[in-house]
Parts: C-alpha cells; structure tokens; sequence
C-alpha cells in the first residue's frame, strides 16, 4: 500500500491485531522513505446484493421493507417481534452469503416464504398468496395441501 504522506510505494506492517471481535485486522504501516506511520483497517465485504425486480429494474436491498412486509403477514398472529427480527437477520445474512452483487426479487421471496413458513403457517399462506398471487383456486388449495402435510 502506498505512503499516504509521500505517496512511496514500499511502507512496511509493524504491527497487525484483529479488531471488532476478530471482523477486522488492523495493521499500523511504517514508510521506509518518509518514516510516517498510519492505520489500515481491512474487513471481509459482506455487501447486501442489489435486487432485481420483475420488471428488471434494480433497486438498492430495502431491509425496512423487508421487516414491513413480514409484519404484515404476521399481523394479529402470535410471533414474537424478537422471532421476526431473527427471521430477518437470518435472510439478510443469506444475502450477504450469496455472494452475489444483484439477485432477483423472487430469490427473496423464497427466502421470507421459507422463513415465515417456519414462523407461521397462517403468515406463510397470507404472503405467498399475495406474492405468488395466486392464479387460481387450484393453484391455492395445493399449497395449503402442502402445508398440511408438510406438518403431519
Ligand atoms: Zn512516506
């Protein structure tokens, strides 16, 4: 890394420590011209990837959206806001872990689905009938099939 006061390319590490629980490394550098010290910081980039809507506009990852549209479901069921924080934790972290700079709106449906699914039946079937809207009553009552089997 260059010299920040100098701009010499050589500066050598004199120092390298992890921070912030172990999520950083913080390194002190020396430059060999000018003798001027300074701090790096380096960090793992867990970035929240941009989501492609259906209409393949992208948009920058809404978490209060998220959270907004869980609630919904949810409303008048008996989930604690604690298990809804921790679903929503949960699917941003599986975001961060895809890896990928954009992933599609649908790809995060599945993953609340997936979520409310285990929170809630009544909240799953409110958000995938909305989501999936649907098409007909078929379409419908095999879902529901689904879930009844699912929790036999
Ligand atoms: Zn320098």
């Amino acid at each position: 890394m260059h010299c920040p006061f100098c701009n010499e390319v050589d500066t050598k590490v004199i120092d390298s420590r992890l921070v912030s629980e172990g999520k950083q490394v913080r390194r002190r550098r020396e430059c060999v011209v000018c003798g001027e010290r300074f701090t790096t910081y380096e960090a793992a980039e867990l970035v929240i990837p941009r989501v492609i809507k259906r209409d393949d506009t992208r948009q920058p990852f809404d978490e209060e959206k998220l959270r907004h549209s869980m609630r919904r479901a949810l409303q008048k069921r008996s989930v604690s806001t604690e298990h809804l924080e921790e679903a929503v934790q949960l699917i941003m972290h599986k975001l961060r872990a895809t890896g990928e700079r954009e992933v599609s709106s649908q790809i995060i449906g599945e993953m609340v689905m997936d979520e409310l699914r285990k929170l809630d039946q009544v909240a799953y079937v409110r958000f995938a009938s909305v989501y999936r809207s649907f098409q007909d009553v078929k379409a419908f009552n095999a879902e529901i099939k689904k879930l009844q089997k699912d929790t036999k």
